[in-house]
């Protein structure tokens, strides 16, 4: 007679997450008609079934593999029940088929807390199958590893989306956008046809969001969004780049004179007033067009062409279209200043690092800073690193400032060591052209050892598109990079396309999270889940994760409960200035002290 519960299964289902959290599946296991069903078809051997429950708790059906895939991708699997009776099962089960007892999830138990379960009772590498469904409405699965491997898998194709879709309007972004305009022009070539790009501007946009706020501006780019796509063809690609811009993608066009009657077709369009949150509003916009391959032969080149022209519109009144005419300027005065006064802005000291502490969440204690760079320009005051840094990338300039950062960075380190005994971890961020130089490993080094900065204190802040490209040769750098003890962050995760197979296989240390998934989380159910799969995930391959951006009380509160290992953003502090950093540490310890030590004697005192 077979022994029942197993060994194995009650270590498993005894382990304190399961326990806690969900009922103890011991109640499954002590329901005789379970009981009797199982104990008449179990063989020998030391592990149990996994049997499919149903509202009364009773087994009547057993899972193999083939079934946990097919259960699996379907969300709701109450016809899969019953499929197999048990004794039909047995008869046909593999030899050496093993199970393992069960482990119970309520009804509608999310995939991520099903994978949290598993990984929670340690069972992510067993093979058999060993989960179970409740109530006929959520069956959960199979072995550890498939499931594991099934969510990553899900989580891809969820990051795949995110990544190339707006958030806003659900329409492609800039990277899909890029990416179906360079297939368009491939085949454009092979054909000899031609391929239309528009570039399309709300006019006095910002006007319309400053005066009558950020919900009415969503609704009208999402209205605007409606009109753009009615106007194009099936085969045509309307992306948001950001913002209040757009571009369209016309393939195969026959004639250039083609795009002109288009873009004719979507100003007319806009004549109609839009109807706005109970408002009626008339908006124009400005269209540039470049076409493949008379204006450009390569796309980068043909988008700024694009742009040119769309400019071009812009500064002759708006509201129209233009093509791309030879000779448009294509850098803006602004810009072309700036690059060459940010050649001097080394040299004249014009570029000073402000640090923003980085909070565990374990204990509410600062454990890091990260190092972000400011431009002091003498005419233009304060500039941020989100306007100079693609000037910089693009002219090459990055290399030189980047290792003034890096070497910055460690000497204040070096110098904080000095007045605090505790050491803070000190992440810089480093730019994909950098990273590329084919020594940067060794630069590396050379500033630590001639800083005496503590490797082991130093995190490099990467972001997705750095790592995901060339992976071969990224793995190698990364490898060096840690041979030589600093850390690896990805910062900005999920904005980019992660294939997660890879980060299994980097040496990364920690993800942070990029901004817009936690700002107004405690608002938007997809970007909690997003959060808390991602952690989840983290944890799984043992990453740390930051919750970057976290700006409220509301979104501390559930970036903790989502499991984030860290924080940073408004709600700590912002980026400061070295000297007001020590200062604000000291005060956040105080406070820190106060609420947590005193606060409870207080209250106990009333
Ligand atoms: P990042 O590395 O993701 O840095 C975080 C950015 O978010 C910083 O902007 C920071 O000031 C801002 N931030 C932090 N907390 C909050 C918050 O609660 N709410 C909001 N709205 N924003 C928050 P910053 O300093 O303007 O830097 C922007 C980006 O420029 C950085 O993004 C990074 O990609 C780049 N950058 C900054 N410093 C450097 C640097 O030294 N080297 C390189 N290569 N890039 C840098
Ligand atoms: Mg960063
Ligand atoms: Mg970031």
């Amino acid at each position: 007679m077979p022994r029942f519960p197993n060994s194995a299964g009650e270590r498993n289902l005894h382990s304190p997450t399961v326990a806690q959290l969900y009922r103890p599946a011991k109640a499954i296991l002590t329901n005789t008609s379970c009981l009797q069903a199982l104990n008449h078809f179990l063989g020998d051997g030391d592990l149990y079934a996994l049997p499919v429950v149903d509202h009364l708790d009773i087994a009547h059906t057993l899972i193999d593999r083939h079934n946990f895939v097919e259960f699996f991708s379907r969300p709701f699997i109450r016809e899969v029940h019953g499929k197999k009776s048990i004794a039909n099962f047995m008869a046909h089960r593999p030899s050496g088929f093993k199970f393992s007892a069960p482990i119970i999830v309520d009804a509608g138990t999310s995939i991520d807390d099903v994978a949290q379960i598993i990984i929670g009772a340690g069972m992510q590498h067993m093979v058999s199958g060993f989960i179970v469904t409740r109530d006929n409405k959520y069956a959960g699965v199979a072995n550890g590893h498939d499931l594991l491997n099934e969510i990553t898998q899900r989580k891809q194709a969820e990051l795949y989306y995110l990544a190339h879709h707006d958030q806003l309007t659900g329409i492609p972004n800039r990277m899909l956008f890029t990416d179906r305009l360079t297939q368009a022009c491939r085949e454009a070539m092979r054909l000899g046809t031609l391929v239309g790009l528009m570039f399309v501007d709300l006019d006095r946009f910002k006007q319309v969001n400053d005066s009558m706020g950020h919900r009415f501006g969503d609704q009208l780019l999402r209205a605007v969004t409606e009109r753009l796509s009615a106007c194009a063809r099936d085969c045509d690609t309307v992306a948001r780049l950001g913002g209040d811009e757009f571009a369209i993608l016309i393939d195969n066009l026959k004639h250039a004179d083609d795009a002109d009657t288009f873009a004719q077709r979507i100003v007319d369009s806009m004549r109609q007033p839009f109807q706005v949150m109970g408002r009626e509003l008339i908006i124009s916009l400005s269209i540039g067009i470049a076409i493949y391959p008379r204006d450009d032969t390569e796309v980068g080149a043909l988008l700024s062409k694009a742009d040119a022209a769309m400019y071009e519109v812009k500064a002759n009144g708006r509201n129209g279209f233009r093509a791309y005419i030879p000779g448009l300027s294509m850098y803006s005065l602004e810009r072309m200043s700036l690059e060459t006064d940010l050649r001097n802005a080394l040299d004249n000291g014009e570029l000073v690092l402000h640090y923003q502490p980085q909070v565990s969440l374990l204990n509410d204690q600062v454990v890091g800073v990260e190092a972000l760079v400011r431009w002091q320009h003498a005419r233009h005051g304060l500039i941020s690193p989100a306007h100079f840094i693609p000037i910089a990338e693009e002219s090459g300039q990055i290399i030189a400032i980047g290792k003034w950062i890096l070497r910055q960075a460690c000497v204040q380190h070096r110098a904080w060591l000095e007045i605090h005994q505790t050491p803070l971890r000190m992440a810089v961020n480093i730019s994909a052209l950098q990273f590329r130089q084919a020594d940067f490993s060794r630069e590396v080094r050379s500033i630590i050892d001639e800083t005496g900065m503590d490797p082991y204190f130093l995190e490099l802040e990467l972001t997705e598109s750095i790592v995901m490209q060339d992976v071969g040769t990224v793995l190698d750098t990364l490898q060096d990079l840690k041979q030589l003890g600093v850390r690896l962050a990805i910062d900005d995760f999920g904005t980019g396309f992660s294939s997660l197979s890879y980060l299994r296989r980097f040496p990364i240390d920690r993800l942070k999270i990029d901004q817009s998934f936690v700002r107004g989380i405690e608002q938007m159910p997809v970007n909690e889940s997003i959060v808390r799969a991602i952690a989840a995930l983290a944890r799984s391959l043992s990453l740390e994760i930051t919750a970057e951006g976290t700006e409220t009380e509301a979104e501390l509160a559930l970036v903790r409960e989502c499991k984030c290992n860290e924080a940073q953003g408004h709600r700590f502090a912002r980026p400061m200035p070295a000297q007001e950093f020590l200062a604000w540490l000291d005060s956040y310890k105080r406070d820190y002290v106060i609420r947590d030590f005193f606060e409870p004697y207080a209250a106990a005192l009333g």
